[in-house]
């Protein structure tokens, strides 16, 4: 082997924008190229200058190669989670610091049974791990192909160790936190689209680091267990390790034989304005869910029955937590809160439309006026302006009765016939001819108002959604769009809606 310098080469990218040491890599010589022969030089570095401190990192904006001499200030176990179709991999999650500043350290085989036995306290020096930047300031560092790690003793560990605080501050995002924290958080307004559309997303190049998202305008279409068994069970009983639900044998695939915990979870299909889309919902939402809308007993079969009943024709708010998972290999999506849109107090948020909303998808729950909707020749419900038809899963009207309904029980149809007289809130006309009401629900006198107000406006918005053209499938990669979206953040607090669109102070 020869030791050579080139210049005017250029590398050869494989998709990476990393060069290791010891690593093989591709030049593209051309006639320029000049290659000298070098003498074999001792003093030549293969080592990077250490970063002086955890908090340093701070100072770095993309990802990059570092090495840093950190003591461990929370100890890991071996894990294999799944990163692909089939492909586990042994995973050790750590937390190192120096100073009072420390961040999440994921050492991948085969580094990860060794960093297994590192214990709280233990000094290492690590070279050639990535640094990843998680976002909002937060990183992480993660082991590659050509990391390593070396136990440090002598002084030089001491000094580490005893500069280390005793309460380290973590610069990496977070997980677990309880549902407390999060409600406190600065969200994004978006849509069940936006949200569908980032689920997807390919977490190693177009994820998101950690954002909370609320979506208004959401009904609850329908709700069922997660247990294989039973579809009514709010629980069933999971992996310790995993929250998959273990067969009668205890045994995960991933994790082995294990006593298992009760795991509360629920899926729910919601509809707002745009999209339907079903997604899951754990213990603390659920039971927060279950005490806001009155089922006391969460363990009985009828719970996720009453649940949907009290929750049905109901606008709620749902907001989200979502980010890169801890093993970076997919995006999660945590439904951290489901709750009535308008009350007394305000509304949470209203539907608006989003420019960037332009995926296609489910046809969802829409607050028309009374004179836009229509039955197509297919029999489906559509929603038209002007020359535009849209095809929708049912409407949202809100409107006022003016007179004592008469019922009627049909012969041969499954329900009743409700003769009323009633005037649609948005444009103040009687309705006219016969509806097939799903569902309904009466508004109390109290939130009358400010109901009639935000069915106005969101009607008026949904017009405006309607005149854009819906042209982008579900991909995997990052939207400008959706990229600036997720950049205005607001506080969570009830507004009180002033006026509608068109200026009406209701
Ligand atoms: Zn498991
Ligand atoms: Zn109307
Ligand atoms: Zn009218």
């Amino acid at each position: 082997d020869k030791i050579v310098s080139f210049t005017n080469s250029r590398l050869q990218g494989k998709g990476r924008t990393l060069v290791y040491f010891d690593s093989d890599v591709k030049m593209c010589l051309d006639v320029a190229t000049k290659m000298t022969v070098c003498e074999e030089d001792a003093s030549y570095p293969t080592e990077l200058p250490l970063l002086p401190e955890v908090k340093d990192a701070a100072a770095v904006s993309g990802a990059c190669m570092i090495s840093m001499v950190v003591a461990v200030n929370v100890a890991g176990e071996v894990t294999e989670p799944t990163i692909g179709p089939g492909v586990t991999k042994k995973l050790c999650n750590l937390k190192v610091a120096t100073g009072n500043e420390g961040m999440s350290a994921a050492f991948w085989e085969p580094m990860a049974s060794q960093m297994a036995q590192a214990s709280v306290g233990e000094v290492f020096r690590l070279d050639w791990m990535t640094l990843v930047p998680e976002g909002n300031g937060m990183f992480k560092i993660s082991s590659a192909a050509h990391s390593t790690s070396r136990l440090q003793t002598g002084d030089a560990a001491d000094s580490v160790r005893s500069a280390l605080a005793t309460d380290v501050e973590s610069m990496s995002a977070t997980y677990g936190r309880s549902r407390a924290e999060k409600l406190k958080e600065l969200f994004t307004q978006g849509s069940l689209s936006t949200l569908d559309h980032i689920q997807r997303l390919n977490a190693q190049e177009g994820g998101y680091a950690a954002k909370c998202i609320m979506i208004p305008a959401v009904f609850v279409k329908d709700i069922r267990g997660m247990s294989v068994e039973n579809s009514l069970a709010t629980s069933y009983l999971g992996c310790t390790q995993c929250k998959k639900q273990l067969p009668d044998s205890m045994h995960c695939e991933t994790h082995g034989v294990n006593n298992g915990k009760k795991v509360y979870g629920a899926q729910i299909l919601f509809a707002d304005p745009c999209h339907k889309l079903e997604v899951a919902v754990w213990e603390d939402c659920l039971k927060a869910m279950c005490q806001e809308f009155g089922v006391d007993d969460m363990d009985d079969e009828s719970a996720l029955p009453n649940l949907l009943v009290a929750l049905r024709a109901q606008e709620m708010c749902i907001r989200a937590s979502l980010g890169i998972n801890k093993s970076g290999t997919s995006m999660y999506l945590d439904v951290f809160d489901v709750r009535p849109q308008v009350n007394d107090a305000g509304a949470q948020a209203i539907f608006k439309h989003l420019p960037n909303d332009t995926f296609v998808g489910a046809p969802g729950i829409v607050p028309a006026c009374c004179k836009l909707f229509a039955s197509n020749s297919l029999g489906q419900t559509v929603v038209t302006v002007d020359a535009l038809e849209h095809v929708v899963d049912s409407i949202h009207l809100v409107c006022k009765t003016t007179d004592k309904p008469k019922m009627e029980v049909l012969p041969d149809i499954d329900g009743i016939n409700v003769k009323l007289t009633a005037q649609c809130m948005k444009c103040n006309c009687r309705l006219n001819g016969a509806l097939q009401v799903a569902h309904r629900r009466i508004i109390p006198e109290a939130e009358a108002q400010i109901f009639a107000k935000s069915y106005k406006y969101q009607a008026e918005q949904f017009v405006m959604h309607m005149k854009i053209p819906r042209s982008q499938e579900m991909s995997k990669e990052r939207t400008t769009d959706i990229e600036e979206l997720c950049l205005s953040q607001r506080t969570p607090k009830r507004l009180k809606i002033a006026h509608t669109l068109d200026g009406d102070a209701l």
